[in-house]
């Protein structure tokens, strides 16, 4: 359907609908950002495609039929064209790795059939792609077998050590949360989690990678 490239700082190139013209009757020419009122799409799998919204339009090329549009407020603010050959490089890593987040983030839904890869919560709204190798390591990378499916508790609380992953997918909650005494989230969400198996796709390729659970379950260890 669309995406040519990101190829430029803060830009994504995305196709003109022919039924749709760029600014509505009355709104305002100006260079500046404006709302996006595009369905913007990206190829996450084939046949399968992540809607990006809003986005901000920051300009059209009538000849290629495209618009250029930032992904976020903030990315929206910058003017490429008065940015340096260092600030554009900057700028255009952050598009591509904000881009990668929504991808990892469908994928990795995906292959967990929108479920919680540990309680089995079953409301993608409620589910993140959780790293198994945070994302700021070279090993970090976007890709299924790097993630898990997590509900927002237990993935703030596998980020926070207070959970962890046995090499063979079964929760190792920390002792000091087992011996709390509270209500019933940390009774049921957190503390009957203990010695679960993990839900984890059937396909292969989509399973989590060995070795990387094997160095964050270390420092699940190591961690205080
Ligand atoms: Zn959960």
């Amino acid at each position: 359907m669309w995406t040519r490239s990101v190829r430029m700082a803060s830009q994504v190139q995305v196709p003109r609908p022919r039924s749709q013209p760029l600014r509505q009757p009355g709104t305002p020419r100006g260079k500046g950002a404006s709302p996006g009122l595009l369905p913007t799409s990206f190829a996450s799998d084939r046949g399968i495609y992540i809607a990006i919204y809003p986005v901000w339009l920051r300009a059209e090329d009538r000849f290629r039929e495209e618009f250029t549009v930032a992904l976020d407020a903030s990315l929206s603010l910058v003017d490429v064209s008065e940015l340096s050959p260092v600030q554009r490089q900057y700028v255009e890593r952050l598009t591509r790795t904000r881009l990668h987040q929504r991808v990892f983030h469908a994928r990795v839904l995906r292959a967990y059939a929108d479920r919680c890869a540990m309680c089995r919560l079953h409301h993608p709204e409620l589910l993140d792609a959780a790293h198994i190798i945070p994302d700021t390591e070279p090993d970090g990378l976007p890709v299924v077998p790097n993630g898990w499916s997590l509900c927002k508790i237990h993935h703030a609380a596998y980020d926070a050590n207070l959970i962890g992953v046995r090499p063979n997918l079964v929760i190792d909650v920390k002792r000091r949360l087992l011996d709390e005494i509270d209500g019933p989230m940390l009774r049921h969400g957190l503390q009957e989690m203990d010695r679960v198996k993990l839900l984890i796709p059937t396909q292969r390729l989509c399973q989590p990678d060995p070795k990387r659970l094997e160095v964050r379950y270390e420092r699940f260890l190591a961690a205080s």
